[in-house]
């Protein structure tokens, strides 16, 4: 199967601005609308799909710096057009932009290369499991009280929540995280997010005052190393970063400083790099969580042994369930669960449904 030839022939890509459904914002930030780079790469008949959340000028990148590399290369050596990506991007800066384009382009020739070849994206990959545990995501710094509260009930079926803190007085946040304590009640696990917003100090105060709290993320900002690790020697819930990873070298730096490395598939390098920063955490004797776009997320976690779940974030769970057919379902507990039998990572984008909200495209 291997030995037929299927040279890349096409790759397209296109940004879409779509509004958020409210307010959001965390402690270090505020948006009122994400932007999702869809690209579709092509070779032998069949169509590879993959993504990214990040400005447009990461499709323009592709266009201009990434494409080139990618174009009549053979689609089955998805590492080879990875490598050959990341030293294209050398003197424009691996870190940020240029990272998300080559994440986006990278997922799409590992649905390209699953599509080929007839089989799920998972077993292609090397499946450990068949759902994928995952966590709701929400809970913004700028919601009222009776949206977090009835936000919290909606996902009852998740055994864990996770609410936004920081950027406001600290006692805004014990208000907030005893009430989302309270409406979660015994079962359902609390976890709080502060975006880098404490300074070490403020965060191991703040956490002696924490209900029980099982996840602080970022409570001091993720390239304070030091600070990671002072606030994870001094409090009982598990310390975790890694959303901001753009290269393997990020996640080393990081490892030694967390209970729980992150990473994110739309940034980190795609899928490539999401398996090798698995293996990176896997050395330290850390569990992975996968940060954001879930349905771009559930192929590489079925595939990833020391995965410890998946965020099921508010608004990117909205934007993929909108645009796109095909995406896991969520089942008791919290967990996904993919139709294995469709091809590659079984998603469609739905073009014509985005079309009002196209900003650029090449
Ligand atoms: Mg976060």
């Amino acid at each position: 199967m291997l030995a037929v030839p299927a040279e890349v022939g096409g790759v397209r890509w296109a940004a879409y601005r779509i509004p958020t459904d409210g307010p959001e914002a965390d402690g270090t930030l505020e948006w009122d609308a994400t932007t999702i780079v869809v690209v579709h790469v092509q070779a032998g008949g069949a169509t590879g799909l993959g993504w990214t959340y990040a400005p447009a000028a990461a499709g323009h990148l592709i266009g201009e710096m990434l494409s080139p590399h990618v174009l009549g290369r053979s689609a089955w050596d998805v590492p080879a057009a990875n490598a050959v990506m990341a030293r294209a991007v050398r003197n424009a800066g691996r870190p940020g932009v240029a990272a998300t384009a080559i994440s986006a382009v990278d997922t799409a020739l590992w649905d390209l290369k699953a599509r080929l070849l007839g089989v799920r994206l998972a077993t292609l990959l090397g499946p450990v499991r068949d759902e994928v545990p995952a966590y709701a995501s929400g809970g913004f710094v700028n919601w009222p009280d009776n949206v977090l509260e009835s936000w919290l009930e909606a996902h009852a079926g998740f055994g864990r929540a996770k609410i936004k803190i920081g950027g406001g007085p600290e006692e805004a946040d014990h208000r907030r995280i005893d009430l989302a304590r309270r409406v979660l009640g015994p079962d359902r696990e609390l976890y709080v997010d502060a975006n880098g917003a404490y300074t070490a100090k403020q965060a191991i105060r703040m956490a002696t005052g924490f209900p029980d709290v099982r996840w602080f993320e970022e409570p001091v900002s993720s390239d304070d190393v030091h600070g990671l690790r002072r606030v994870r020697e001094s409090v009982a819930a598990d310390v975790a970063a890694g959303e901001y990873g753009y290269d393997l070298r990020y996640f080393a730096r990081l490892a030694g400083s967390v209970d729980c490395l992150q990473a994110d598939v739309t940034r980190c390098g795609g899928i490539t790099d999401f398996m090798r920063v698995a293996a990176l955490a896997a050395a330290e004797g850390l569990e992975l969580s996968g940060h954001c776009a879930p349905a771009l997320h559930v192929d590489v976690s079925l595939a990833t042994p020391n995965l410890r779940h998946l965020e099921y974030f508010h608004d990117h769970a909205r934007i993929e369930s909108r645009f796109f057919d095909g995406v896991a379902t969520v089942v008791a507990g919290g967990l996904l669960h993919p139709d294995l039998t469709a091809p590659g990572n079984g998603l469609t984008f739905k073009t014509g449904d985005a079309e009002p909200h196209l900003v650029a495209a090449g």
